[in-house]
This record gives C-alpha cells, sequence and structure tokens, in this order.
C-alpha cells in the first residue's frame, strides 16, 4: 500500500552547506535531499514539497520546467543529488490560511496534499499492453492491489520496522502478475484488472496467448493453487521480453513471487510459508538479499538498493523489505513492506 502525494504541504526538517558551491545548499523533507538556492529557504519552513514524476502544469511561474518538459526527475547538481522540487507557500492562493492553521492546529497539516491544486499529473513510463490482452474487468474484491510506500516519503516505517526480523529482496522492473484460485474458480490479474485467460486459444497456438495466460500455462498455476488446499492468492513480477524493456535480460517470460493472500482469514502468509508454497507450487520467488534483523537508516539502505541485476550491466531498481511476520503498520494502515530505489537506476532514467 502506498500514500503517494506527488505535492504535499512540509516543513524543511534541515539545511545544510553543498561541499561543491556556495551558491547552493542541500535541504531536506522527510528522507529526500534537495538542492535549492542559497538563503532561499530556512530550517522549519513551511513550503510545498514535490516528489520525482511530478509533472508540473505549464504556467509562467514553472517556464524555468520547460525544457525539462515540466517533469521532474532525480539529478544532480553540482555532484550532490536532488530529488524533487521546492515550492514556496505564496504559490497557493491561501497562504495565510494555511499559516493560521499551522498556528492552531500545527504539524496535523503537514503532508496535506496540493497535487490537485496545484494541477500536478504524475509521469507515468508508458506501460506497454502486452499480446492479446484482454481485460475480463476490474480486481476481484479479495485481490489487493500490489503497490509499496517510498520509503523517503514516510521515514516513520524506519521506527516501525526497527528491530524486526525482515528480509529483503530484490525489486524487480517488469509488471504486476496476481493469480488466484477461489471457491473453485481459477484468474489471473494485471496490475489493475482480472485478465482472460482464453482458453480456446491456448489450445490452438499459445504463443497468441498474453505473456500473463502464458506464464500460468507454463506453470501449470491453474492445477497447482488448486491442490494449494484453500482459497488463495499469489503475487509477483513478471518480466522478460516486451516488458519495461527487459533490463534483466530474461529470455522469454519469467513469474518471480513475492507476495500469497489466504483470501477467507484475510491475511498475507508469513515469510516461511510464502516461502514453502511456492516451493511447493513449483514458482519461483524474487531473490532474497538479506534475511535477519533490520537495523538499518536510510543512507545504508540506500547502499544495499544499489547493484546490477544477475548477470547484466543495468541497474537493478531497488530494493523491497518486510518483516518476516506480517506486520500492520500505522502509517500505512495496512501491511508494513516498503521500497528503497535505487538512485543509480533513477539519474539513468531518461
Ligand atoms: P512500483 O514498480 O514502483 O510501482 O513499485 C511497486 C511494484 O513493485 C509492485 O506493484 C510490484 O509489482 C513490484 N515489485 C517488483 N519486485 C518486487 C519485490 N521484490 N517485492 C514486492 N514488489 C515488487
Ligand atoms: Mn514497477
Amino acid at each position: 500500500m502506498s500514500l503517494r502525494k506527488l505535492a504535499s504541504l512540509q516543513k524543511i526538517d534541515r539545511i545544510t552547506i553543498h561541499s561543491n558551491t556556495d551558491s547552493l545548499e542541500l535541504a531536506y523533507i522527510g528522507g529526500w535531499q534537495v538542492a535549492v538556492r542559497k538563503g532561499e529557504f530556512k530550517i522549519g519552513d513551511l513550503i510545498i514539497y514535490c516528489e520525482i514524476d511530478s509533472i508540473l502544469p505549464d504556467k509562467p511561474e514553472f517556464e524555468f520546467l520547460r525544457s525539462k518538459h515540466f517533469r521532474i526527475k532525480t539529478i544532480k547538481l553540482r555532484g550532490a543529488l536532488s530529488q524533487g522540487i521546492i515550492l514556496p507557500l505564496s504559490i497557493l492562493d491561501n497562504e495565510q490560511q494555511i499559516l493560521n492553521a499551522y498556528l492552531s492546529v500545527g504539524k496535523k497539516i503537514l503532508g496535506t496534499d496540493v497535487t490537485e491544486k496545484l494541477g500536478i499529473t504524475k509521469y507515468e513510463l508508458p506501460e506497454k499492453e502486452m499480446g492479446k490482452c484482454d481485460a475480463k474487468g476490474s480486481l476481484p474484491p479479495f485481490v489487493i492491489k500490489t503497490d509499496e510506500q517510498r520509503l523517503q516519503s514516510a521515514m516513520s516505517l524506519i521506527d516501525e520496522m526497527w528491530g524486526l526480523d525482515c528480509y529483503i529482496t530484490v525489486k524487480e522492473d517488469g509488471t504486476s502478475f496476481t493469480a488466484y484460485y477461489n471457491d473453485g474458480i481459477f484468474g489471473i490479474c494485471s496490475r489493475n484488472l482480472e485478465l482472460k485467460m482464453d482458453d480456446e486459444a491456448a489450445k490452438k497456438d499459445i504463443e497468441r496467448l498474453n505473456s500473463y495466460a502464458k506464464i500460468a500455462k507454463q506453470y501449470d498455476l491453474k492445477n497447482k493453487l488448486k491442490f494449494v488446499g484453500r482459497n488463495i492468492v499469489i503475487q509477483g513480477e513478471l518480466t522478460g521480453s516486451g516488458i519495461q524493456g527487459n533490463p534483466m535480460g530474461v529470455p522469454g517470460h519469467q513469474l518471480h513471487l513475492f507476495s500469497a493472500y489466504d483470501i477467507d482469514n484475510h491475511i498475507y502468509l508469513n515469510y516461511d510459508n510464502f516461502k514453502i508454497l511456492a516451493k511447493a507450487i513449483g514458482v519461483p520467488t524474487v531473490e532474497t538479499i538479506y534475511l535477519g534483523t533490520f537495523n538499518f537508516d536510510l543512507p545504508a539502505l540506500l547502499e544495499m538498493a544499489k547493484g546490477k541485476y544477475n548477470g547484466t550491466k543495468n541497474n537493478r531498481e531497488g530494493i523491497v523489505v518486510r518483516p518476516t511476520q506480517e506486520h500492520f503498520s500505522k502509517t500505512l494502515h495496512g501491511r508494513l513492506s516498503f521500497k528503497v530505489i535505487n538512485n543509480e537506476y533513477l539519474l539513468g532514467r531518461k
């Protein structure tokens, strides 16, 4: 689950010097570092923070972003990482109201979403529909959409995870795949939609099937899930040719699981049971790179997020951190889990 707000009301937590230049300083908002003009902001200032992937509206005040197509990316300025953009409150028409609200309710107004108010939209990598991918409809009610919170925007997740037994996996750069077996019915889904299995086409020509249906056939998921003996959802990343540029260099297509959900008990399987289930149905899981106590700060996690996909020269997208025993997150109002994206991957993105 993620609570992504592209633009929100925030406070500047800290400002440090930029070691390569006197004209810039580094401002910190939660886990994000942003290069700003020296003296432009002060510690404690109420500001609007726009995350990377924000597209600002084509308005005179954002003219300086035209050459970047108004898109906020991860960049380096004079050698320092800069992620996101800080705007003064004065850009809103109700600055005074916000300041007054802050005086009366304090911190509670931090995080207020101003994305729509400012006309900001999200930059999305165009996700290509693959093959003959016929949608059946929206996700069934017992399938929870896969998503991960970015750590830097919710730093309290570090405190929530601290000391827990955790596992850290490689974040794969493909597309989300779900299969379920519920009350005798088997189905497959992409991230947002339930898809048709298209059994008729399968008999004639498996190549014509969409890659979701194809992978389900390849692993015989319908029969495997039937034998699990309870109503179950499995979720994983589908990677391979034609998907997100195939940075993992997968020949054909592959599926690596990252979650299993017990439908009747409304719970995700704990790590051990998840691994046993994956083994029982013969489907590989995403690679675990750490298993043990969680005692990492943001710099340590950013370091761990770095690296290449095995056997390639391509930066991996990052890592995903979860407790081995499922845990409720107060911050996320759901399953405790977060992603840390590899900054080298972000810097290299077109
Ligand atoms: P994003 O790709 O930035 O939208 O991040 C969330 C998505 O990462 C999920 O919806 C999954 O499809 C995908 N993902 C890839 N690898 C993993 C992993 N190891 N654990 C959990 N999710 C993953
Ligand atoms: Mn993704």
